[in-house]
């Protein structure tokens, strides 16, 4: 059974319902199912599976951790046409990891989870959504942490008469031929999209307010000859995933360890630039001011031959405003454009859904929070019982594949749903003083790493400059911890007791 009525007959109820259908919600849904666990709903906004790789379409799309590594270390999948898969295939992945593990029956799409409050007198969740009230004893926070678009708060955007998109929502149907394009932000979106539009566009200006660091790019097609090894010898599929995670891994060292370690790799990237730009000015204005790994370090060989084609300037300014059918640089200078693409990344610090979902108290999460989002493991916070979220405070990476993350967190939902259901308990709660401990140990470690000392301003920090953002150690120490039950971690109770 997947979904049927709770306590109150009129209200469809699932024992778990789990908000968002991409990496996270599927690898859980899959673990459920093997659990023997079937009474559970994934409700998802969109109109099919897959999360981030559904919803970013922009030209170029691609991961940029070998899929090897970003895929699920249960469904390899031996038919990737490159090292570094896009878009459009890691999607149709997605698709079919759902339809493989016998997901699609647990599927609602088009359901927009809009409030989620913990009824302390029924021990249940009550859900508001866009296809009406929906009840579950547990929830399952799978949305993202970039899954809301963030656009930047420039003077005058509501003016511009052109039109406006964000690379997360980027509009096929708007054709691009011929306009004066203005790009903002460089980071890991911009990076691979403007190398795909720049020979159709009239005119583009790439604004630019912090040189980001580029690491040559090793993405090549995949050999049939590889494709068949993968497929007839599975193992060697594994352990070259393997030597994928342990090649990432060692990077760790220098982020969190002894960031001086970047400096090698910074000349990496400054000799990779250097043989791309022969213009001294601008390299002067493609080298950033920061430690590298400090924000997340992009791969191209794009990228720069981009920004030195003849229809495109590089404005080294933040952009300060916008007027009817113009923007305006910080350097004052007004340049006249058609369209605008924000490549501005994503409300991260702030995390998604913490707005909308009240726990034992009444108060919604963000406002318990007070700006500085904090869980255990990133995933269980003390006032609300029976909610876990996937890739909450500080599970985020710079270096590696998420879902090495989220397969983590997967074992750790996993456990407390099994440790809720044999214990005859109606919830489950982190404690307060293991919550508190773990956060002490995440601050702890944070100081010593480039994020903390690289001098760089990221969407990594909260509303109090806290990085609530970046998962501070070594990933295998993340899947330990999480891997690892440890039943001090939660209180047990039922309504009585609580
Ligand atoms: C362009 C891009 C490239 C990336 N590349 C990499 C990479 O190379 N390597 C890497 O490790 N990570 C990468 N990431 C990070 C990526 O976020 C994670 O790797 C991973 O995909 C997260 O999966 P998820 O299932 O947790 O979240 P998502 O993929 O964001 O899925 C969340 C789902 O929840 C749904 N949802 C959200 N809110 C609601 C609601 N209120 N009600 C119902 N449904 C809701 C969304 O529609 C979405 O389908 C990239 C992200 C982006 C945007």
């Amino acid at each position: 059974m997947t979904e049927g009525t709770g306590p109150d007959e009129t209200v469809r109820h699932s024992k778990v319902v789990i908000i968002g259908a991409g990496f996270s919600g599927i690898a859980l849904g899959h673990a459920l199912l093997g659990s023997r666990f079937t009474d559970f709903t994934l409700l998802e906004r969109a109109d099919d599976v897959g999360g981030v790789w559904k919803a970013n379409t922009y030209p170029g799309c691609t991961c940029d951790v070998p899929s090897n590594l970003y895929s699920l270390s249960f469904a390899p999948n031996p038919d990737w046409t490159s090292t570094y898969s896009t878009q459009p295939e890691i999607q149709r992945y997605l698709a079919g990891c759902l339809d493989r593990f016998g997901l699609r029956p647990h599927l609602r799409t088009g359901v927009d989870v809009t409030a989620a409050a913990w009824d302390e007198a029924a021990q249940l969740w009550r859900l508001t959504t866009s296809e009406g009230p929906w009840t579950a004893q547990v929830l399952v926070s799978a949305v993202g942490p970039l899954t809301e678009p963030k656009l930047p708060d420039v003077p005058g955007i509501e003016r511009f008469r052109g039109t406006i998109m964000h690379s997360a929502r980027w509009d096929a149907s708007h054709d691009l031929t011929g306009e004066r394009v203005a790009s903002i932000g460089t980071g890991a979106s911009a990076i691979q999209y403007v190398p795909r539009i720049v020979d159709q566009v009239g005119e583009l200006l790439v604004f630019q307010r912090s040189a980001p660091w580029i690491m040559p790019h090793d993405k090549r097609p995949t050999t049939p000859e590889e494709r068949e090894r993968y497929r007839t010898n599975p193992r060697a599929q594994k352990i070259d995933r393997a030597k994928v995670y342990v090649s990432k891994e060692l990077l760790v060292a220098g982020f969190a360890k002894q960031p001086k370690i970047m400096k090698v790799l910074s000349r990496l990237s400054t000799k990779h630039m250097e043989s791309q730009v022969a213009d001294p000015t601008l390299r002067e204005a493609l080298t950033p001011d920061f430690t590298l790994g400090c924000k997340r370090i992009v791969p191209s060989n794009e990228w720069y031959p981009a920004l030195q084609k003849p229809n495109v300037t590089l404005v080294p300014e933040a952009l300060s405003e916008i007027r009817e059918r113009s923007v305006v640089g910080s350097d004052g200078v007004e340049r006249e454009v058609d369209t605008i693409i924000f490549a501005t990344g994503f409300h991260v610090a702030d995390i998604p859904f913490a707005d909308r979902v009240r726990g034992r108290s009444g108060e919604l999460m963000m406002e318990r929070w007070k700006g500085s989002p904090r869980a255990y493991l990133g995933t269980s916070v003390p006032g609300f019982p029976n909610f876990f979220m996937f890739l909450g405070p500080n599970t985020g990476l710079g270096h590696s594949s998420m879902v090495f993350m989220i397969e983590s967190q997967v074992e750790h939902v996993k456990n407390a749903i099994r440790a809720l259901d044999t214990s005859g308990a109606s919830a489950i709660e982190v404690d307060q003083r293991v919550h508190d401990d773990y956060n002490a140990t995440i601050d702890k470690k944070m100081a010593t790493t480039v994020w903390e000392l690289g001098g760089c301003t990221t969407f990594y920090q909260d509303a109090n400059g806290r990085n609530a953002s970046i998962y501070p150690d070594w990933t295998f120490r993340f899947r330990r911890d999480a891997k690892r039950w440890r039943p001090e971690a939660y209180r047990l109770t039922t309504g009585a007791d609580a």
